[in-house]
């Protein structure tokens, strides 16, 4: 556990999606994806192998979690590769772990382009990581720029 402060506050909210990373293959560069070697138990983070598969070039690797999870927010937690999905836009950069993080993301972005009563507070079902998202992501004027970036990334699978 080298770095404490990436440990703390949104352990509860990240784990959540952490199942399962979509992640740039280290060979090739597509869309290759970290999970568990054997079917998902929650609770086991720490102690389930995990294996890196690309479908693409068929590039493998497994390995054991170590000791400190780093909860990264733009590389997976095992092997550390980047993220596949990297939004890059103009007003920062907006990462998810996978096709579930990203829906979400991109549900509650657009959610609040069709209400702007709509607060962190009001009925989401993770509200830990809306709150942890960084304020230019819940800016309107920034909204129609993120949707469209996050339509590019998908259309890059
Ligand atoms: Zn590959």
């Amino acid at each position: 556990m080298t770095s404490r402060s990436e440990f703390v506050d949104d352990f509860s909210s990240r784990y959540d999606f952490a199942d399962e990373f979509l992640v740039v293959c280290p060979k090739c560069t597509s869309k290759a994806k970290v999970v568990p070697s054997v079917p998902w138990i929650s609770g086991n983070l720490h102690k389930v192998e995990r294996k890196l598969v690309c479908s693409n070039c068929g590039y493998f690797d497994q390995k054991q979690p170590e000791n400190g999870i780093m909860m990264h927010a733009d590389k997976d937690w095992f092997f550390h590769q980047p993220l596949f999905y990297t939004i890059e836009t103009s007003q920062g950069i907006l990462y998810a772990y996978n096709d579930k993080h990203l829906d979400f993301l991109e549900s509650f972005i657009s959610a609040q382009l069709r209400s702007r009563e709509v607060r962190d507070e009001g009925g989401w079902s993770n509200k830990s990581q809306i709150s942890r998202l960084p304020k230019w992501v819940k800016l309107a004027k920034n909204r129609d720029l993120i949707i469209n970036e996050i339509k590019k990334v998908r259309s890059r699978c």
